[in-house]
Formats: structure tokens, C-alpha cells, sequence
């Protein structure tokens, strides 16, 4: 018998053979009909799929998922992407499959194949789809020996999947597959129990991609889709589509001039332009008063920093593939550095190669009598490495993390020096993929509101609750209620995370008490940690239902270990200190341009890059326009003032078109009794007021930084999946 846990505690007894649709149907038949997949542990498992007992004889803790739960989501959105691939092998010759991963809000499936999918084969895709649905086939699952599999896809002349159970899948000895009716899948799973789940669909575009992301390797045509358990659910994500095509930054950011993003300096490169930056130094000068206030101290780093301080912090070459490549400065370092990775990868080791790399590193420069010594492949890394740690390298900095540890190191710390909170508007560099940019949202080189809080383990719990503290104020000082925090857990079972278990422990119970008693809307994810510490990432809802990822709040007793940072205790001992990672807004760039969505491109009074335009009845106002111009400068507000010989309607249609909160429109009667025809860009006329009131009532408008309209109706939200994760070996 199994012995089986369920979440309320319970514990069960069921047959060796039981699987959690066996367990539901126990229960009732209801449950079983409802059940969409399982969780047990941190794993999903098919409904289907025998449960195994735990080696150690524990029950085994179950939990059923139906379409309420949010990896069911996943699970059903992955299985949608098997049904549109088996639709579109029925409906075209010769389509090998790729990968068919699950993203937010939807799926994929890359295929190459030679009839070019455009956006006119859609419907009849989704129509063999819903045949699929309508006949409800199951998806049955089972597993092979690794030769058997590649033979297996062979037979389908599915090259692409032989590909990659030769090549990225060579150390596993045995291969899952997922049947339904004529369409096998190599698949690690799980799946939904029957195609007939899947109540409401929708194929949303196709792009262009390539195998394994290789731009040199066979060209593939990627097709998106969309999969619900209820159609209202997908009619609500339609809608905020929409709605959200209406206000997309990339449209808006040029539209309003806020930045500029052009192939001549560089795709995912941010060029603010005069209002964008406008918006962007408020939020900093913001954010820098509010830290000053609660102990921060400014400091600066360069942009560079040597190979050898990311080596020790862990970044490099651990996250080296989102990182642009090190910048060498000997003539020989490239080649050098390549050699080494080649033979790290044991990829292409052969005498020959060695000799050609030999000679073209000796022309560049290279003393290779180290190198020729060394025998067998450890040696000759270890040769490689040294000339490199004597040639310099540098990256360009991908985190400022490991600058400011330098800047702790830099001191003798002692215990009354801490906290120590260190901030820095620091930018950053990340290699992301050409087809990953989105507009400011997803960039290359993106600004952090970075700081990093150097305290005793004591003072963790009460600088968590501080910085929490910070990020609340920060993002609801700019319209942001709506929002809960995600605590990410690491995975117990997984051996990626550095750092020893009792500051793991000690770490999360801290920041789950301090969520806790904060009162949020909390949730933890398990295995979601980053591989230093755990985290908390506040999920942030936007006027139209959508969720954004903002702030992080980041414990780390990793790098202190790495940087050997110390700090002097009250019993005159060396002590380590903790480093919390924070940043409210996250990066500038994501953070305005959520803005810019959020707020339509029409920013609150406080953030407006442009708050008042002046718009004169005729020249004969001119002077007095002038004059008030001067009086709104001086009080500190953004005006400007629109003396063309137009009409005053059409300046003040292009005051509205610009999303200028207010317009001061004044004729002769004005200038006389030196008053204004305020104009609301929301409410229109407010009536006409003595110039000082306007003053002050704007005023108390920006330093109370009062949120506008920000949406014309309530938008639905369609249920969250949990963050996409890989079906795909
Ligand atoms: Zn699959
Ligand atoms: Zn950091």
C-alpha cells in the first residue's frame, strides 16, 4: 500500500497502482472529473501517472489540481501546444517539430516546414484544432531507452528531435513520449488527461526563429497561441490585449517623444529623449530623497569592472551566456578564451585543432611554453587560465553587486557601522536575444535603482521590513495599490544554490515573518529563489488587469562569503555580514515603461513632463502669455507656451493630443484681472481663476502627487497561470 498525504494533513492508503485520479476518484467522482494534473512535492505530474513511494517511506504529499489551480494553467497550455502541433502536421506536408514551450499567457510550437504559415492559415489551424478537442483523445504517456527514442523520431523523420537526443539529451538513459491518437511527442510533461480540457483557444501570431536559438541553424517558423479553461477567460484576455495595443510604450514612447530606440546605436539600447528623461530624473529624484531620508548613502562604480571580481562574486562565468563577452585587452585573450572553453566542453579537443590554435595564438602574441608543458586537460586549463588572470580581461558590468561589496571591503567595518546601505543609479548589461527586446521593457542596458544593505544576521529581519516598507511607498506613490509579493523559495531537492543550509533557513523564516506581519497579499513559489538567496518580487497589477513583475527585495549570504567581507563584532570578533539586494523600481527603463502603459503616456501631474501649456487667444495675449510663462517656470512647473497664430481650438487640441494635464487658456479679459480659463485635460473648462489660486492649487496637486484617471472602464482579470515552465527536455 501508499501512504499519501493530502494538503489538509490527511493521510490515506491506496493501492501500489494508485495515481492521483485514482486517489480523486476515491474521494468523489466529481473531484475526479475535475482533476487537470497533480503536484506532488514541487513536481506536476500527470493525473494518470503512478504514484511513486519515497525512498525514505514518508507518505507521499499529494496535492490535485483542477482548473482553478494556476499550474493547471500551464499544464493545459502546453497540451494545447501538442494539439496545434498535430493540427498543423495534418494540415501540411513534411513538419519537423522543434520545441513547443509554454509563456505567458500562452504557447508555442517551432516548426520547420516549407509551406510559410501566415496569418490566413490561422482559422483553419484552430479548426482542426477544435476536431482534435471534439474527439477528446487521451494523452498517454511512456518512456523509452535513449537509442529506441532516437529511433523512434527517426521512423516519425522528426531530424530535428534526433538531433537533440543525440546532442543535448546525451546523458539521459531513458526518453518520455506523450501519445495522442496519431501524434507521438518526445515530452517530458505533463499533460492534461484528455484534449477534451481544453475549452477555449486562440493561434495569435507567427515569427520567424531559429533551432536552439542559433541564428546559423535551420530557420523555423514559431506559432503562438493562446489556451483557457473557460471562454470568458480568453474573451478577458482578448480584451486587455486590446485595450493594451492602445497603449503600448512603444507606440506611445514615439508618439510623445519620450525615448528612441534605433539599429545605429544598437537594438535594446534606450535613447531618453528630452521628456522621457524628464520623467525618468523625477522618479530618481524621487526615490533618492526617499533614501536619503530612511539612512541610505549615494555612491558610484564604473561600468567596467575586471573578469577576475565576477569570477569571485559568481556571476562569470555562471550567467556568461546573457552576459555581453569579456572585453580582452591583450590582441591573443579571445582566442585564448575560447581555447579554454572549447577544452571545458571537451567540444572539438583534437591534436589538430590544438596545433592550428597554437599557432594562430603564438601570431597574436601568445607565450604558449606553459601551455606546451602541460599534459592531460587539466593542466592545460590551469596553464590557459593563468596567462589570462595576467592579461587583463573585463566585463562590462552585468551587476553592481559585486562594486559595492568592494566599496564595504574598502574599510575596516565595525558592527556600529552597520547598516551599512549603499544606493547607486547603476547601469547594467545583459546579452538578451534580438527576438526577447521589447521596446523599454526588455533592453540590453537598463539602470537599476540599486542598493545594497550591508547588516549583522540581527538586523535582517527589521532592514526586510524596511525595504519592503520603501517599495510600498514607492510604488503607491505613483498610482500602484493594487499588488502582492511573491516570496521564492529554493527548491530543496535541487543542488544549484550556493550557500549553507542554515542561512537558508535562517534567511527565508525571516522574510516569511516579516510578509507575514506586513499584512500583504503574499504567495511563496518553491524553487523560484535565485541560486544566492531567496527573494520577494512584488507582482504589480496595472489599471487593465495586467501583472507586472517590480520590485525585488533579495537576501543574499552568498556573495559576503565570496568577498570575504567582515566586519568587527561588540565582543571585538570577525564577524560576516548579510547583503540584502533591493530595488523598488526595479530597472528605469521597465519601470517607465509600465508607466507609460499604465498611465496611457498621460502621467500624473507630479511625473508630467510637460504639466501646463499656455495657449493665448490671439498676439494680442502674447505678452501677457510670456509673463505668465516666466511666474509657472519660477514656482517650478514644466510649461511651455503655444504662440503660433492658430486658432486657440487647435492649441488646445494639441494640448490634449499631448496628454498635458492642464491648459491655461487666457484672452484680454485674463491679462486685465490677471487670471486664467483653466483647462482639465479630463474634465475640460474649470472656469476662470486669479492667477496666484491656479498656483497653489497645482501646487497641492503635484506635491500630493495625485493619480488622475488612469482607465476609462474596469477591466476583468483572466486567471494567472504560475511563471511558464519547460515541458521540453
Ligand atoms: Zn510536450
Ligand atoms: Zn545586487
Amino acid at each position: 500500500m501508499l501512504d499519501i498525504q493530502l494538503p489538509d494533513g490527511t493521510v490515506v492508503s491506496h493501492p501500489d497502482d494508485a495515481t492521483p485520479l485514482s486517489v480523486a476518484n476515491a474521494i468523489g467522482s466529481r473531484l475526479a472529473k475535475a482533476v487537470v494534473a497533480a503536484q506532488v512535492g514541487a513536481a506536476i505530474i500527470d493525473a494518470s501517472r503512478p504514484l511513486k513511494p519515497f525512498a525514505n517511506g514518508s507518505p507521499i504529499p499529494l496535492r490535485l489540481l483542477t482548473e482553478r489551480d494556476p499550474e493547471a494553467l500551464d499544464v493545459l497550455r502546453h497540451s494545447s501546444a501538442h494539439i496545434m502541433a498535430r493540427a498543423v502536421m495534418r494540415l501540411y506536408p513534411d513538419v519537423s517539430l522543434a520545441f513547443g514551450p509554454t509563456i505567458s499567457n500562452g504557447f508555442y510550437y517551432d516548426f520547420l516546414m516549407p509551406h510559410k504559415l501566415t496569418e490566413e492559415d490561422f482559422a483553419k489551424i484552430e479548426q482542426e484544432m477544435a476536431a482534435i478537442v471534439a474527439k477528446a483523445e487521451p494523452f498517454e504517456q511512456f518512456s523509452l531507452a535513449r537509442q529506441d527514442a532516437a529511433s523512434l523520431c527517426k521512423d516519425m523523420k522528426q531530424g530535428l528531435k534526433v538531433e537533440h537526443i543525440e546532442t543535448g539529451l546525451a546523458s539521459h538513459s531513458e526518453l518520455g513520449f506523450y501519445r495522442q491518437g496519431e501524434f507521438v511527442d518526445l515530452c517530458r510533461g505533463p499533460h492534461i488527461p484528455d484534449a477534451g480540457r481544453l475549452k477555449a483557444f486562440k493561434i495569435m501570431s507567427v515569427a520567424g526563429s531559429h533551432w536552439k536559438g542559433n541564428t546559423s541553424g535551420p530557420q523555423l517558423q514559431r506559432l503562438y497561441g493562446t489556451a483557457w479553461f473557460d471562454k470568458k477567460d480568453l474573451q478577458a484576455h482578448l480584451d486587455q490585449l486590446e485595450e493594451a495595443k492602445k497603449r503600448d510604450h512603444r507606440v506611445l514612447g514615439k508618439k510623445l517623444g519620450l525615448y528612441h530606440i534605433t539599429p545605429d546605436v544598437g537594438q535594446g539600447f534606450c535613447l531618453w529623449m528630452p521628456k522621457g528623461a524628464r520623467v525618468r530624473g523625477l522618479l530618481e529624484d524621487f526615490l533618492r530623497r526617499e533614501m536619503l531620508k530612511r539612512g541610505y548613502e549615494p555612491v558610484y562604480s564604473p561600468h567596467l569592472g575586471r573578469v577576475e571580481l565576477y569570477e569571485t562574486s559568481g556571476h562569470f562565468p555562471y550567467y556568461r551566456d546573457s552576459q555581453f563577452p569579456p572585453l580582452f585587452v591583450h590582441d591573443a585573450g579571445a582566442l585564448v578564451d575560447a581555447w579554454a572553453r572549447r577544452l571545458m566542453e571537451d567540444e572539438d579537443f583534437g591534436p589538430k585543432q590544438e596545433t592550428m590554435f597554437l599557432q594562430a595564438a603564438e601570431v597574436l602574441g601568445f607565450d604558449s611554453a606553459n601551455y606546451s608543458k602541460a599534459e592531460g586537460k587539466e593542466s592545460k586549463l590551469a596553464a590557459l587560465n593563468e596567462w589570462q588572470r595576467n592579461h587583463e580581461r573585463f566585463l562590462v558590468k552585468p551587476m553592481n553587486c559585486p562594486h559595492h561589496a568592494q566599496i564595504f571591503k574598502a574599510q575596516p567595518r565595525s558592527y556600529r557601522d552597520l547598516p551599512l546601505r549603499l544606493f547607486e543609479f547603476g547601469t547594467v548589461y545583459r546579452y538578451e536575444q534580438t527576438g526577447e527586446l521589447n521596446g523599454m521593457l526588455r533592453v540590453r542596458g537598463l539602470t537599476q535603482d540599486d542598493a545594497h544593505i550591508f547588516c549583522t544576521a540581527d538586523q535582517v529581519e527589521e532592514e526586510f521590513r524596511n525595504t519592503i516598507e520603501l517599495t510600498r511607498f514607492v510604488l503607491e506613490s505613483v498610482g500602484l495599490q493594487d499588488y502582492r509579493v511573491q516570496l521564492s523559495l529554493r527548491d530543496p531537492k535541487s543542488d544549484k544554490y550556493v550557500g549553507s543550509e542554515e542561512n537558508w533557513q535562517k534567511a527565508e523564516a525571516a522574510l516569511r515573518k516579516v510578509l507575514e506581519e506586513s499584512g500583504l497579499n503574499f504567495s511563496t513559489a518553491e524553487g523560484e529563489a535565485a541560486f544566492y538567496g531567496p527573494k520577494a518580487d512584488f507582482m504589480v497589477r496595472d489599471c487593465i488587469g495586467r501583472h507586472w513583475q517590480l520590485g525585488t527585495v533579495q537576501l543574499d549570504y552568498n556573495l559576503p562569503e565570496r568577498f570575504d567581507l567582515e566586519y568587527t563584532g561588540a565582543d571585538n570578533k570577525s564577524h560576516r555580514p548579510v547583503m540584502i539586494h533591493r530595488a523598488p523600481f526595479g530597472s528605469m527603463e521597465r519601470f517607465v515603461g509600465m508607466l507609460i502603459e499604465h498611465f496611457a503616456g498621460a502621467f500624473p501631474m507630479w511625473l508630467a513632463p510637460e504639466q501646463i501649456r499656455i495657449c493665448p487667444l490671439s498676439e494680442k495675449t502674447n505678452d501677457y502669455a510670456v509673463e505668465l510663462e516666466k511666474r509657472f517656470t519660477e514656482a517650478g512647473f514644466r510649461v511651455t507656451t503655444d504662440l503660433r497664430g492658430a486658432k486657440v481650438q487647435a492649441k488646445i487640441r494639441d494640448a490634449q493630443l499631448d496628454l498635458i494635464p492642464y491648459m491655461a487658456v487666457i484672452g484680454p479679459k485674463e491679462a486685465e484681472t490677471h487670471s486664467i480659463a483653466l483647462r482639465d485635460r479630463i474634465s475640460g473648462e474649470l472656469g476662470t481663476k486669479p492667477v496666484d489660486e491656479v498656483l497653489a492649487m497645482l501646487s497641492e496637486e503635484v506635491a500630493s502627487r495625485r493619480i488622475r484617471k488612469v482607465a476609462e472602464r474596469k477591466f476583468a482579470e483572466p486567471p494567472q497561470a504560475t511563471e511558464p515552465s519547460s515541458h521540453e527536455y
